[in-house]
């Protein structure tokens, strides 16, 4: 019975998913076709098409490579991993990107913590958070990667100086395709929530006193 429920929640989030697909790659398709029809009846600006079905096609592009992350066989590859590490590998993966923005990246030490995990997975997830956060912040100033832990849960926490998400946003996201990025998939969050959701833990978003947000992975305690 419990097997079967689970079942028939994955296959709607796979409906949801397959939906949403559809609908993604349906558009710039659509696109692409008018503006091959244009051109196809011989015009001028040529090369403003041209540039438009590039686009198209990237995004189009951009959207597969991260759904192809998702489905991913689930090889178990869970191994005690230091935190420290995992971060350290982010921060160097992404410093050059939000030194271009004039943003620090921060790591609150000492950590010396660590996590039972798929260290890859987590990295990815860790990627996708800093990545928003260069991606929000307008003006310079520093991101920062933290932990804190008690005797329930170790949280990683990946702090910004954005403008933050409004209360009515907070929902939104992880919704598969939800963005307000011109560029972007609106996958990067849902990807975070499932990777934590197989480690029992949760991912969760917090607006910070004085400016920006905070986004959390928590991880049980129990069985680490
Ligand atoms: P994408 O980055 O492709 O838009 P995500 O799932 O990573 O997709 O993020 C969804 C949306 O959540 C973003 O478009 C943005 O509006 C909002 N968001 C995510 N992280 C932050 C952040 N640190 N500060 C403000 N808004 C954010
Ligand atoms: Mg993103």
């Amino acid at each position: 019975m419990e097997e079967m429920l689970v079942r028939s929640e994955k296959m709607s989030v796979a409906g949801q998913l397959a939906a949403g697909i559809a609908h993604e790659i349906r558009n710039p398709l659509t696109s692409i076709k008018g503006f091959l029809q244009i051109l196809q009846a011989g015009v001028n600006r040529k090369e403003e098409y041209y540039k438009i079905m590039i686009e198209e096609i990237e995004k189009m592009e951009k959207i597969t490579s991260e759904l192809l992350f998702i489905s991913k066989p689930l090889t178990d590859l869970k191994k005690r991993e230091s935190i420290k590490e995992m971060i350290d590998d982010t921060v160097s993966l992404l410093h050059s990107q939000a030194k271009l923005k004039n943003i620090e990246l921060i790591v609150k030490e000492p950590i010396t913590e660590s996590v039972y995990c798929d260290k890859s997975q987590i990295k990815q997830v860790l990627i996708n958070l800093v990545k928003n956060a260069i991606e929000a912040m307008e003006q310079p100033g520093e991101i920062t990667l933290g932990v804190l832990s008690d005797s329930n849960q170790i949280e990683i926490m990946v702090t910004d100086e954005g403008p933050g998400i409004p209360q009515e946003m907070i929902q939104k996201l992880g919704e598969p395709f939800f963005t307000t990025k011109k560029n972007g998939t609106g996958l990067g969050i849902m990807i975070s929530k499932q990777i934590l959701e197989e480690h029992h833990g949760e991912l969760k978003i917090t607006q910070n006193e004085y400016k920006g947000s905070t986004f959390k992975l928590v991880f049980p305690r129990e069985g680490l």
